[in-house]
This record gives structure tokens, C-alpha cells and sequence, in this order.
């Protein structure tokens, strides 16, 4: 099955407007050739600028997170209205800091999965185990679970929207990456669990990112595997020098 390898930037917490329009900028002159499928995701703040330089071009906008409800009284929420008045295609959810540093559990992660694609959004569906789980042997169970319990509710004709991104908890901005043969056995345990759910035609078209320290030279390794469709960069797509090579392995 040939899927369609997807390499994303999750600006976090970083950049003021003038500097997210200055990467994007370089990120739209060096990717317009790109061969892979591209987003990134500013901070809330920078979305609207982003938008304007991103408009019509290869990469994608997406948002870092997004509330479960549609509107009202949720102090310091975004809606998914309001990301979509901005030109927003893709959310982030239940990214490992939104579950571990902000206690975002399953069910809260499936009802803004739920409301995002009923909204016609696409999600990026983040899951991931602890280094404490993986030392238990949990990771494939705790993957399962994230898994099955963020999508559930979630109709087969709405996963052609959903992205997966395996992101090991201990990996993210610790400079630690999976091997790639680690990483690629819980992808293809991931697409097992999807093809339980969904048929096994849906689970080889599903779209399964690794994320975790991600960095031009441990990039085409990763994506050699067979299971690893992408990548969802943290660090490295802060700056156009280091996430364009990854952007553009072949
Ligand atoms: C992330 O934030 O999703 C991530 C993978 O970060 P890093 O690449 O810095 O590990």
C-alpha cells in the first residue's frame, strides 16, 4: 500500500507573530517542491498569520489542540468555530503534554476528535506510552487503549481524516528516539488495533506518524519502515534549516 508520507511541524509554545511569519515563509519558499504532504501547527496567536502565508500553498495549517464544546462559557478555550474562521484544516489532539501536563484524559481527547470531524477538520490523534509503561511491557496496551478509546464514536467514513501519531512519551524532546524497529512494531500494532475497528482496507490507507525527537539524520531511517508514514517534528521544525531536510527525505 502506497500511503502518502506526511511530515508535520508542532510549534508548541514558541514564536511570536513576526518570527511564526518569518519560518513560514521560509518553509513555503523551500517546500513549494516538496513531494510530501506538510503542516504546521502555530500557537493559537500566530494562526491567523500563519494562515495568509500558507494559503494556497503545500503546507497545511493545523492548531496545537482545540475544546470539546462549540462555544460558550469555557474561559481561555478555543472553539473549533473559531479555528476554522481562521482557515485552520487540521487539529492536534491529545498531544502527550495536553494528557500528562494538562490531565486531558480519553474520553475528553474523543469528544474534541468527535467534534473536530464533525466540523470537517482533519485530527492528528496523538498516542503514546510513558517510559515507566514501556518498562512494564504496557506499551502496546497502553497504544491500544488511546487508540480504541479516541476513536470511539468515530464513523468509518470520517477516518480517511484521522492521523495517527505514535509519539512515546520518553521520546519527546528528550533527544531519545524509538529505533526504528521499535517504533515501526507498535505502528503496525496501532494498524492492527485500527483494522479491529475499521476493516483491514481502512487500516493500510490510515496514515500513522512517529513522533519523538525527530531529526534530519534519524528521519529516513524511520521512514524506511514500513508502518511509518511520517513524522510529527517538535524541536527540529522550529527552525527552517533542520525541518526542511526532514520535510524533504526521500
Ligand atoms: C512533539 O512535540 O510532538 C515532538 C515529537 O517533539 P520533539 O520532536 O521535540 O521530540
Amino acid at each position: 500500500m502506497n500511503r502518502t508520507y506526511y511530515i508535520a511541524g508542532n510549534w508548541k509554545m514558541h514564536k511570536t507573530r513576526s518570527e511564526a511569519a518569518e519560518l513560514a515563509k521560509a518553509l513555503v519558499a523551500q517546500l513549494k517542491d516538496g513531494k510530501h504532504k506538510y503542516l504546521v501547527a502555530p500557537t493559537f496567536t500566530s494562526l491567523e498569520t500563519v494562515a495568509a502565508i500558507v494559503k494556497g500553498t503545500n503546507i497545511r495549517l493545523g492548531a496545537q489542540n482545540m475544546a470539546a464544546e462549540e462555544q460558550g462559557a469555557h474561559t481561555g478555550e478555543v472553539s473549533v468555530l473559531q479555528l476554522k474562521d481562521l482557515g485552520v484544516q487540521t487539529v492536534i489532539l491529545g498531544h502527550s503534554e495536553r494528557r500528562h501536563v494538562y490531565k486531558e484524559d480519553d474520553a475528553l481527547v474523543n469528544k474534541k476528535v468527535k467534534l473536530a470531524l464533525q466540523h470537517g477538520l482533519e485530527v492528528i490523534l496523538c498516542v503514546g506510552e510513558t517510559l515507566e509503561e514501556r518498562e512494564a511491557g504496557k506499551a502496546e496496551a497502553v497504544c491500544e487503549t488511546q487508540t480504541v478509546k479516541g476513536l470511539l464514536g468515530v464513523a468509518a467514513g470520517d477516518l480517511e481524516r484521522v492521523v495517527i501519531a505514535y509519539e512515546p512519551v520518553w521520546a519527546i524532546g528528550t533527544g531519545k528516539t524509538a529505533t526504528p524497529e521499535d517504533a515501526d512494531a507498535i505502528h503496525a500494532y496501532i494498524r492492527k488495533v485500527a483494522g479491529k475497528l475499521y476493516g483491514e482496507d481502512a487500516a493500510q490507507r490510515i496514515i500513522i506518524q512517529y513522533g519523538g525527537s525527530v531529526k534530519a539524520d534519524n528521519a529516513v531511517q524511520l521512514m524506511a519502515k514500513d508502518n511509518i508514514d511520517g513524522a510529527l517534528v517538535g524541536g527540529a521544525a522550529l527552525k527552517a534549516d533542520s525541518f526542511v531536510p526532514i520535510a524533504k527525505f526521500s
